[in-house]
């Protein structure tokens, strides 16, 4: 593949399971591939690597890892790709040529451009944030922002934790929390122990997932010979503490309404709250993809089941296009290198043969299906956990109240961009990850009005923070590629043809 024209045939964004899987394909059919990812190593979330110097024993015992760790080492032993670890992405625009993208990087002090014809993100997914009265407190984390403590750097954030949400990650951190010594104080899980039964007993769920769930009766087993309670219709009400967590309020809920009895107090210095997950779409969104509202909330970015966007020469796997597990987003890593590799014109021989794959995605996305309607709750569940001094805006540090006050002054800002011109909720660091999410679920109770693409907040680069210093230090890494700095800092160029640009999925 001799083009010239872009620095790479194809740049991926994301080292978790889904691009690992994905550059391997593609590198084997000698396409130039870089993997763009802002981890200083591969592995993404689910296989969250310590820094090299240091040793963490036992580091993801058991069979639900051995395949991925199999993937990882042949990556990391792969010469053949461009991993650029330690680079984040904050922008994708078209390429001049109106073929393809360019990808604009922040490396260390360094921000650059580098073009490509073919785009995959697999940007993964970042837990949801769930707003209640002392969650701001040090020692309130998510579960996956503890997990990865553990995973990367074997530290266990407290001498004793609870754990409260809806998703059995809950089940798989109090595991491993655990193995590394930890006293979990209680597992907390709001919905009722009949909805999970009855998902659980479902004869086809029991065929073809029998791995997870005889995985977490051995976790069950676990946890109940070390003493841990497991609770369910229960959640933490409110995190008590000055300066840290000291205690937390723990409320019994039947069939959804708060129980009128005192809350019980729990003693504790560490928390993890964990309701599921939330697509990391921000990037192919920016780039023009189109997306749809999950279920358990967040936006997934449509694809054609085979990674193919809205958008000529974008392409999503994992949990990007809506989120499925590590297995799933594996098994989307492979189907799209070979949607790749069709679109470009390669015949790969040893590629698998995508019905196959699909088949196996079927089964991942039933299974995904089931554990999203396990564990989505309700908008009325999620109001009901917060008082008028609740943060909802981390960043910009805007309450509950606050946005209440504000819409009774203005009664048609009922929109989520209204609120964030009144407020500045979104406008801060994280440009929405924490807030949009809660806030479009707060708006949508009082408009009653199903999600649509204009109740999100409008994307834009830069999606990662990036200085201007830095914006103007920018390096092209090609002579063709004339860089206006305009360009870098967010114009998006007119399409020579748009209609070409485009697709109907
Ligand atoms: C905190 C956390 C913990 C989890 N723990 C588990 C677990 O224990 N077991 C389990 O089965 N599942 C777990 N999951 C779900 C798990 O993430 C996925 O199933 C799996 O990792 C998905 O693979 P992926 O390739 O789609 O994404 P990921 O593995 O998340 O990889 C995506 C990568 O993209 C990179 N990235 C994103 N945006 C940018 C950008 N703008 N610039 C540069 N790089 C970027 C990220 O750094 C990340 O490394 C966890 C998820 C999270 C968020």
């Amino acid at each position: 593949m001799n083009d010239t024209s872009h620095d790479l045939d194809v740049a991926v964004i994301g080292a978790g399971p889904a691009g690992m899987a994905a550059a391997l394909r593609l590198s084997k059919a000698s396409l130039r591939v870089a993997v763009f990812d802002e981890q200083p190593r591969l592995g993404g979330q689910l296989l969250r690597q310590p820094p090299r110097s240091f040793v963490v024993k036992n580091w993801l015992p058991g069979r639900a890892y051995l395949e991925h760790k199999q993937r990882l080492k042949e990556a990391e032993l792969t010469t053949d790709i461009d991993w650029r670890l330690g680079t984040s992405v904050w922008g994708v625009f078209p390429h001049q040529s109106g073929i393809g993208f360019d990808v604009h990087i922040v490396e260390g002090d360094q921000s650059r451009v580098v073009s490509a014809r073919r785009l995959l993100v697999a940007a993964g997914c970042y837990e949801m944030p769930v707003p209640l009265p002392g969650w701001t407190l040090p020692g309130v984390m998510t579960a996956g922002a503890m997990q990865t403590l553990l995973k990367s750097q074997g530290v266990v954030t407290g001498q004793r934790i609870v754990l409260s949400g809806s998703h059995p990650l809950q089940l798989i951190l109090a595991d491993q929390l655990l193995d590394a010594g930890a006293r979990v104080e209680r597992i907390l899980f709001a919905q009722p122990w009949h909805r999970v039964l009855q998902a659980i007993r479902s004869p086809r769920t029991l065929i073809e997932s029998p791995q997870p769930l005889l995985e977490v009766a051995r976790i069950v087993l676990r946890l109940k010979r070390a003493g841990v309670p497991v609770r369910f219709s229960q959640s933490i009400q409110r995190v008590m503490g000055e300066t840290s967590v000291k205690a937390v309020e723990v409320r019994q809920a039947v069939q959804g309404v708060p129980s009128a009895e005192e809350p019980e107090v729990v003693d504790c210095d560490s928390v993890a709250l964990c309701y599921g997950f939330l697509p990391s779409s921000e990037l192919a969104r920016q780039a023009g993809a189109a997306a749809s509202p999950c279920q358990g909330g967040g936006w997934k970015v449509n694809h054609d089941g085979s990674g193919r966007t809205s958008k000529v020469a974008l392409y999503v796997a994992g949990e990007t296009g809506g989120v499925k597990g590590g297995d799933a987003a594996a098994i989307e890593g492979d189907l799209v290198a070979t949607s790749i590799l069709a679109d470009l014109g390669i015949d790969a021989e040893d590629s698998p043969r995508p019905v196959e794959l699909h088949r196996q995605m079927e089964q991942r996305r039933r299974f995904a299906a089931l554990l999203e309607n396990v564990s989505a709750m309700d908008d009325d569940f999620f109001l009901s956990l917060l008082d008028e001094q609740t943060v909802i805006c981390r960043c910009e540090d805007v309450s509950w109240g606050e946005i209440q006050s504000a819409q009774g002054l203005h009664p048609m800002a009922d929109t989520i961009s209204a609120v964030k011109l009144l407020t500045r909720t979104g406008m801060g660091l994280c440009q929405g990850r924490q807030c949009e999410h809660s806030l479009r679920r707060l708006l949508r109770r009082s408009r009653s009005e199903a999600p649509t693409p204009e109740s999100a907040y409008t994307v834009r680069a830069p999606v990662r923070p990036v200085s201007i210093e830095m914006l103007c230090n920018t390096d092209q890494m090609v002579s063709h590629d004339a860089f206006a700095l305009e360009r870098s800092i967010g114009s998006i160029p007119s399409l020579p043809n748009k209609d070409s640009n485009e697709r109907q999925l």
